[in-house]
């Protein structure tokens, strides 16, 4: 499962953060969620508990920002929405189109103790 690496790649940040802004433990984490990185938000929030348990992290609240998807058409040059990877241009509807924002998977913020 795809979220499950992905909030351990969370955890490991915020372990090396916690040397470097000296912090013993983590209240809430944002974390900010294109919708074209093809992650599922329940099983984000189900892995997000299990992976944190017994870390900095454990019972952390965990806030998700959804970033919407922009691209760049290169048919008609125009940056528009994009809901769906592989959509065609919503303006002129040619291909392709190369993503600018909503592949992300980022901490925002961060509550900590
Ligand atoms: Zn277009």
């Amino acid at each position: 499962m795809h979220e499950l690496s992905l909030c351990e790649g969370v955890v490991q940040i915020l372990e090396e953060q916690a040397g470097i802004q000296s912090y013993s433990q983590v209240k809430a984490v944002w974390l900010e969620v294109g919708i074209l990185a093809g992650v599922e938000l329940e099983s984000l929030r189900f892995s997000f508990d299990a992976v944190t348990r017994g870390t900095l992290a454990e019972g952390a609240r965990l806030e998700i920002i959804s970033v919407p998807g922009r691209a760049k058409c290169l048919s008609c040059g125009e940056t528009v929405v994009l809901n769906e990877r592989f959509s065609p241009c919503p303006r002129c509807g040619g291909y392709p189109l190369q993503v600018t924002s909503g592949e992300e998977l980022r901490i925002k913020e961060l509550e900590v103790e």
